[in-house]
């Protein structure tokens, strides 16, 4: 390779690198990093963003749903885009890398074809999208779904825990409430977001990045075991019905179905007995459980699996089980033709090209209603996230930067 490539692309790794850093200052708490959607956080946040596309040539705006957007022109005026970008708002004490990573990638790939003043055939759209994480107020995605066509409007009259309605932090952001529902983009080829994995795959592979085929689908169940509280003193073994025993014996069933499939995970991620006391048997217990899966067929099949062995459990117990669904969400499976374009990208800066499905929910679910969509994830240290811990090195920063760029090259909107 030119020596002059190779220094522009380490410096354009680094610029991102610090610039990622420096992102990190727009918080809404000191000290550390908390950046809710429409705060003013997120509101100065998106005025650098808009300053540093104006440095690359580019002009940005706030959408009506309070996206940061901008578009670099192809050849021609008019083409077909292609659209990058991911998510500018965050969990509280977050890390620095979840969804900014992405936003920030996007811009680094518009300033490096600007800089030499390349055109594409097509279009390259950058979006900063700002409702990702959902921490504000109940929704999530709005940004995304707004670009969609799937605007929820009901959510603007929903208030956040200071009482302040979400229509009005969009206006005071620079948003329009009464347009945010018809943003339905028109002219858009694809959309691909990169993103930190959030998982510890990539790193124990050794491998810096890698491809989405699929965002998993999740069912949420709520789980109650009524058995009898008794004296813990006082009750035989046998002649006891323990709701939390009987739970302790559900749990572990349902971590077994989820090990006999790789891609398969299950959480009870919340459990609460009562009556609580160290001397009663308990005679009731909730819980959570959360089920996920690149495939709806695998969830679907592990669910039929699940619920018949708790009923079972709980009957071989003498106590009572009862299961309610509290979610559903189908998978969203990336788009093959991406998912083929992303991996050569992968492939061409040297990086054995892995396809993995994401566990958590992104951007790209959204979006994948308008337009064909994909992911590219970049390795995080240990596969923490949603931490002020996440962390990436400085070659992953730039390896990603580059396979995004050369992934961007070869794109043909058809
Ligand atoms: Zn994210």
């Amino acid at each position: 390779m030119d020596a002059s490539v190779a220094d522009a692309e380490s410096a354009a790794g680094l610029r991102l690198m610090a610039r990622l850093e420096a992102f990190a200052q727009f918080t809404d708490e000191p000290r550390r990093l908390t950046r809710l959607f429409l705060s003013e956080a997120h509101r100065r946040a998106a005025h650098a963003f808009i300053g540093w596309c104006g440095e690359a040539g580019v002009k940005a705006k706030i959408d009506a749903a309070g996206n940061v957007v901008a578009r670099y022109e192809g050849r021609r005026a008019g083409a077909p885009a292609l659209m990058l970008g991911s998510h500018i708002d965050t969990v509280r004490d977050a890390g620095w890398y979840d969804g900014n990573y992405g936003a920030l990638a996007a811009l680094g790939v518009v300033e490096s074809l600007s800089g030499r003043d390349e055109r594409l055939d097509h279009a390259i759209e950058i979006v900063a999208f700002g409702d990702e994480e959902g921490v504000r107020f109940r929704t999530t995605l709005t940004g995304s779904r707004a670009l969609a066509g799937n605007y929820p409007e009901d959510i603007l009259d929903q208030k956040d825990a200071d009482g302040v309605l979400m229509r009005d932090a969009l206006i005071s952001f620079g948003g329009d409430p009464e347009r945010a529902g018809s943003l339905r983009r028109s002219g858009v080829a694809a959309f691909v977001e990169a993103h930190i994995e959030q998982g510890p795959r990539l790193e124990a592979e050794g491998l810096p990045l890698g491809v989405v085929t699929a965002i998993n689908g999740a069912t949420r169940l709520e789980v109650v075991v009524d058995g009898v509280a008794g004296h813990a003193g006082a009750t035989p073994m046998n002649l006891r019905r323990d709701a939390l025993a009987a739970a302790a014996e559900i749990m572990l069933a349902i971590e077994e179905r989820a090990c006999r499939e790789p891609d398969l995970v299950a959480t009870v991620g919340r459990l609460e007995a009562w009556p609580g006391a160290a001397n009663v048997i308990p005679g009731h217990v909730q819980f959570s459980v959360d089920l996920r899966a690149p495939g709806d067929a695998n969830r679907t099949a592990a669910l039929a699996d699940v619920e018949p062995r708790i009923f079972a459990i709980a009957e071989t117990r003498g106590v009572q089980a009862s299961i309610a669904r509290s979610h559903e969400a189908n998978a969203y499976v990336c788009d093959s033709s991406l998912v083929a374009g992303l991996a050569k990208a992968v492939e061409a800066v040297g990086v054995s090209p892995r396809l993995l499905p994401s566990g958590a929910g992104h951007d790209t679910m959204a979006m994948g209603r308008l337009c064909p969509a994909g992911m590219l994830f970049i390795r995080c240290k240990g596969g923490v996230s949603h931490n002020p811990l996440e962390s990436i090195t400085v070659e992953d920063c730039a390896i990603g930067l580059k396979a995004l760029t050369q992934f961007v090259r070869d794109f043909r909107a058809d």
